[in-house]
């Protein structure tokens, strides 16, 4: 393998011959030279290749150069040497260029220099040549790999969870079916025979690991999942999309304050391996996408969280009662309008809000002496509202079973829910970050749609 435009640009002692291969980004043409942009998305930075008069008019040179277009893959030889030039520190004295795939000016959609993010989700495939979702795919790698580093250096295990299930009413959100029922059959006869079904009854896509990973929980004590997770909900918001992936560590023996503190230590850690490792990538979104995204994400990375309980948020909620599209009282569940307005104004920072109504919270989470409220926390974050919804679980048997007849809930299908409670049941408690949900507060992006690679949405599931 030929070294990265990445490895060439950090490791300037390497200077001398060189083979360069990338797509072009721009070609000049000044009165001294031939300046190509070259860039293989190993970093946000091209390397320039400057072919003199001479070596650009060559008989073989000369014809590749024409073909030279932006967004043409090509290999180019030549010399790492030190820049004269401002804006890097090395650049190729290009001698040879080859061009391997053209990229015709009339119909390669990505000539213009700034296209619009709406614009590009129309060209998913394409679209991650450009800086920005570049720079995307580049900080959500890192993340992915940052939720595994923090997690195994706290001795947590990864426990896969199913992506199919069937239980059907975690109550997280809407449910997508899986079936291998003829839905035209179905449709005729009136009635779907479950029985005909591949499992033998209903079954879903998962809305959440966090049931089966609770099993794992009571064994292995700490345990994490991070995986694809999906949900229904017709909601064309910017912040939802019917196929996410969530990260949900479960801890035994632990409370809802140890539960806090995990989410705000895990955030605390991303963001500060973001600041670090992906630099030039943030950088470019301060610039670019979201002014003050560094100094917001260095706050986080060395200060402390607000925290407070939904009953204080909701009066604060109320004293700007006409900010407000939805009118906030107590028992309402916090609109992103209202979890922005605790973020941003009062605040000014992430802040962590726990003991929401029982209502409007699942089932499984742990109820409090006051009969109203559960131990439950979301953190919110400016910009969006919520980042990680978390509690500590009903440990208590009879306490949950009666909650689940309040709700009208079949303890049949919990059964094996209802045994970790049954034998050796331990207080336990653990949060639910979404992984898109993170990399929007990293990276300063607005749509959600932009920070996965091949977005899942109402009437979206292309490429
Ligand atoms: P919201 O109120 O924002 O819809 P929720 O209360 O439904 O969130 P939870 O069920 O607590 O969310 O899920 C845990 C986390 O998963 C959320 O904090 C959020 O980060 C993320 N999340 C939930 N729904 C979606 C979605 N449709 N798309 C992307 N991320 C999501
Ligand atoms: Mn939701």
């Amino acid at each position: 393998m030929t070294p990265t435009i990445h490895e060439l640009l950090s490791n300037d002692k390497a200077l001398g011959p060189v083979t360069v291969k990338g797509w072009i980004r721009t070609r000049r043409e000044t009165k001294t030279a031939v300046f190509i942009e070259l860039n293989d998305g190993s970093c946000l930075a091209n390397i320039q290749c400057v072919f003199s008069l001479e070596s650009a008019a060559s008989d073989t040179n000369k014809p590749e150069i024409a073909r030279a277009t932006t967004g043409a893959s090509a290999v180019i030889e030549g010399m790492l040497v030190a820049s004269p030039g401002q804006g890097q520190k090395v650049e190729v004295q290009a001698s040879a260029i080859r061009i391997l795939g053209e990229a015709p000016v009339e119909s390669y959609p990505l000539q213009k220099k700034a296209h619009s993010l709406e614009f590009l989700r129309e060209i998913a495939h394409l679209r991650a040549r450009t800086n920005t979702f570049g720079a995307v795919a580049r900080v959500r790698n890192r993340m992915a790999f940052a939720v595994h580093e923090f997690f195994q250096s706290q001795g947590f295990y990864y426990v896969h969870t199913p992506i199919i299930t069937a239980s059907d009413a975690e109550g997280a959100g809407a449910m997508f079916q899986v079936t291998t029922l003829d839905l035209d059959r179905v449709a005729s006869s009136g009635k779907p025979d479950y029985e005909k079904d591949f499992f033998g009854k209903p079954a879903f896509l998962t809305v959440s690991g966090q049931l089966n990973v609770e099993t794992y929980c009571q064994a292995l004590s700490r345990v994490y999942t991070f995986g694809p997770t999906f949900r229904a909900e017709n909601s064309n918001t910017t912040r939802h999309l019917s196929e996410f992936w969530m990260i949900e560590p479960e801890i035994a023996f632990a409370e809802l304050s140890d539960d806090i503190e995990l989410a705000k230590n895990f955030i605390r850690h991303l963001v500060t391996t973001a600041l670090k490792d992906c630099a030039d990538d943030l950088a470019f979104f301060d610039a670019r996408i979201q002014p003050g995204l560094i100094a917001g994400l260095e706050k986080v990375s060395k200060g402390e969280f607000s925290q407070m309980t939904y009953t204080d948020a909701v009066k604060e909620l109320e004293k700007s009662k006409d900010s407000f599209e939805f009118t906030p009282f107590w028992g309402c569940d916090l609109q992103s309008e209202h979890e922005k307005f605790l973020t941003e104004k009062v605040v000014g920072g992430p802040v962590v809000v726990t003991n929401y109504p029982k209502e409007i919270k699942a089932f499984y989470m742990k109820q409090n002496d006051d009969g109203k409220t559960v131990a439950a926390m979301d953190v919110l974050v400016p910009r969006f509202g919520e980042i990680i919804g978390g509690s500590e679980r009903e440990w208590r048997l009879d306490l949950l079973e009666k909650r689940m007849d309040e709700l009208g809930l079949k303890k049949e299908t919990y059964s094996w829910y209802l045994d970790l409670r049954r034998y050796g049941t331990t207080p336990h408690a653990g949060f639910g970050l979404g992984f898109e949900r993170l990399l929007l507060y990293v990276t300063g992006m607005t749509n959600i749609r932009d920070v996965i690679p091949f977005p899942r949405a109402p009437k979206l599931a292309d490429f």
